[in-house]
């Protein structure tokens, strides 16, 4: 089966179900750009549904990071402008405000993995870097309780 995206919503979170190979190629840039236009609609809660996705490969993998990256970077928590780590990795004052608080602009959780990609993850020590749950359920209610 062929990679396939599907967008629905559920309150406040915006759910991405991800069908099929999840593999190098169009379906790396059709997630790219589901999550390109829902961020730009302002949806900052987004749940990635991992349920019907048979297998993903590393550049699949990449893409999921690249995603986690994009919905979870960081913006000064006083004015929301994006800020930037310098060369040894600290982060820089707001360029806006200078202020020095920060906070992700938004939240990307991981539901329903298979075997395959939870054997990837684990592979990749990746599992914790990712907030991962078992059910579409209880990743609603880690959105709801935040
Ligand atoms: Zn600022």
């Amino acid at each position: 089966m062929d990679f396939k995206v599907t967008t629905r919503r559920a309150d406040s979170v915006l759910i991405i179900d991800l069908a099929g190979k999840f593999t190098a190629g169009e379906a790396l840039t059709s997630l790219r750009e589901t999550i390109r236009d829902e961020i730009a609609k302002g949806h900052n809660k987004i749940l990635l549904n991992l349920k019907d996705l048979s297998y993903v490969d590393s550049s699949g993998l990449g893409e999921l990071i690249m995603a986690l990256g994009t919905v979870e970077q960081m913006i000064c928590a006083a004015c929301g402008a994006t800020v930037f780590k310098d060369d040894e990795g600290n982060w820089d004052a707001c360029p806006q405000c200078e202020g020095k608080e920060r906070k992700p602009w938004g939240q990307l959780k991981l539901s329903n993995p298979g075997r395959q990609v939870t054997d990837l993850l684990q592979f990749a020590k990746l599992y914790t870097v990712f907030d991962v749950h078992e059910s579409e359920q209880q990743a609603l209610a880690r959105f709801r309780s935040r």
